[in-house]
């Protein structure tokens, strides 16, 4: 049995911590909705059916009965920088909910007004965030990262005012819970441990019910953190995605890719990628994401100090390097085609990294090109994606012999390509599918995500988004203001 919006079987769980956590608050609504986007794929995964006249719950006007909005508190480190208090500031909880397989979702409406949390924001998300927010979230789930989802994206003529008039766009995104680093944060740094206890009690219960028989709890939940953060950063590395905001209270205590805003996938290699313009010295430059993932895990273990003693907080952030260099490990592993990673690949890891660095090899086109060598032998194709062609036949010698590890070419090759997908949201499709959706064309945004539900698929009517991008896409800027 499907559920419309209207019928959402409500099953409060966050709503019923403490009010120390939250705000009731009301979305304002907008005039003339309209929908932009549904996702039927999800919602039949979730038990829920979405028609053309759910604009109204999707843009906050209408809510499904028993709903009882809320924004959350929360703090956080912004660029290094504690900040006492953050909150949702244009998100609000509407449901809480349990899908046909038992999984219980949060679901949020991210711009559906202004909250007791908005400061100087105007509580409203933009057509063109709104579907970053929206493509991204589904590119990432559908390339095996973990993430929050998005099941629907509606609009509003609504005049948002950013850097120029812009109009209205909420997105209906979904998380096992939102609840953030920084809502632990909040709570140390306002001197209530009892409520960092209530809440990792809460997050221990629902989250990670494992923990619960462990000999130390509160430890045992932050060592899952560390390990979730460590793969969830690998995972980002090895398919080139930028966050761009990964302050601490953008950090999801469930490892899950959370606030989607000037993010970027790498179209040509170079470390020090800033996707987001606002961040000047490079703080969250694609080669700087693993250790500042360790940066606000320790953020974490220090709210959490009233919890857990001290040397068990340093012991547990002590492991995070060793788990992400496994976790990277093994993503590079998957990419190369091997069937074991040793210590020696380590250097012909870094060495081809310099070769990408020299020429900005294109970091998507390399893999699935490296993908199909060890059946193809497509020595030009991948020749031509590097200046030092010389160097690079050292390279492709140097891993071709490396590849004795017992499997056939047919089974490398198809190996590599389930982990070297064709097709990633470069920056340029974003941007192309949001001019069309400015103008009223939506099917853009419909028809890019089709695609990138599967990334690895070859997708023959789909080729042109798995191009070389043009020049103009190198002069996108993104900031934070969305
Ligand atoms: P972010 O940089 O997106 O992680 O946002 C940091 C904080 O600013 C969070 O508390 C957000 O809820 C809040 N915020 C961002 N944009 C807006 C907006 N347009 N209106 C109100 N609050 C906002
Ligand atoms: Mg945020």
């Amino acid at each position: 049995m499907a559920f419309t919006l209207a019928q959402l079987p409500l099953s409060p769980r966050f709503s019923l911590l403490h009010s120390r956590f939250w705000i009731e608050t009301l979305p304002t609504p907008m005039p003339a909705p309209h929908n932009v986007v549904l996702n039927h794929t999800l919602a039949k995964e979730l038990g829920l059916v979405l028609g053309e006249d759910d604009a109204d719950f999707l843009l906050g006007n209408r809510l499904p009965p028993g709903s009882q909005p809320l924004a959350s508190v929360y703090s956080g480190h912004q660029f290094g920088v504690n900040v006492p208090q953050l909150g949702d500031g244009r998100a609000l909880l509407i449901a809480e909910f349990c899908a046909p397989d038992g999984a219980h979702w949060e679901m949020q409406l991210k711009g559906a007004g202004p909250t007791p949390f908005s400061r100087r924001g105007d509580g409203r998300a933009v057509l063109r965030s709104s579907t970053r927010e929206y493509l991204a979230s589904e590119a990432l789930h559908h390339l095996g990262i973990p993430t929050t989802r998005a099941l629907a994206m509606a609009g509003s003529p609504q005049a948002v005012w950013r850097e120029t008039r812009e109009t209205a766009a909420v997105v209906t995104r979904l998380a096992p819970t939102f609840v953030r680093f920084g809502h632990f944060e909040y709570f140390f740094y306002q001197g209530e441990p009892e409520r960092v206890s209530e809440l990792a009690d809460w997050v221990i219960a629902h989250h990670y019910p494992q923990c619960r028989d462990a000999s130390k709890p509160y430890l045992a939940m932050l060592e899952q953190v560390i390990s979730r953060t460590a793969t969830l950063i690998a995972h980002w590395q090895a398919v080139g995605f930028c966050h761009g905001v990964m302050n601490s209270d953008n950090m999801s205590i469930l490892g899950l890719t959370l606030d989607y805003g000037p993010y970027g996938f790498l179209d040509g290699f170079d470390a020090g990628h800033i996707c987001n313009h606002s961040d000047e010295t490079g703080r969250y430059a694609y080669n700087q994401q693993p250790q500042i993932g360790l940066w606000n895990l320790h953020c974490l273990a220090q709210a959490l100090l009233p919890l857990i003693p001290r040397d068990d907080l340093l012991a547990a952030l002590g492991e995070y390097q060793t788990q992400f260099e496994a976790a990277f490990a093994e993503q590079l592993r998957r990419k190369l085609g091997f069937v074991t990673w040793q210590e020696d690949d380590w250097t012909l890891i870094t060495d081809l990294f310099e070769l990408m660095q020299a020429t900005h090899t294109d970091w998507t086109l390399f893999w699935r090109s490296l993908s199909h060598w060890p059946l193809q032998q497509n020595i030009a194709e991948l020749r031509d994606l590097f200046l030092a062609r010389g160097e690079f036949d050292q390279w492709l010698t140097r891993y071709q012999s490396r590849l004795n590890d017992g499997i056939t070419p047919e089974q490398r090759s198809q190996a590599m390509l389930a982990a070297n997908p064709k097709y990633i949201l470069r920056n340029y499709l974003a941007e192309n599918a949001i001019a069309l959706a400015q103008q009223g064309d939506f099917s853009e945004i419909e028809r890019l995500h089709r695609c990138l539900m599967q990334p690895f698929a070859e997708q023959p009517e789909f080729a042109a988004y798995a191009t070389m991008p043009p020049d103009w896409a190198r002069e996108i800027t993104l900031s934070c203001s969305s």
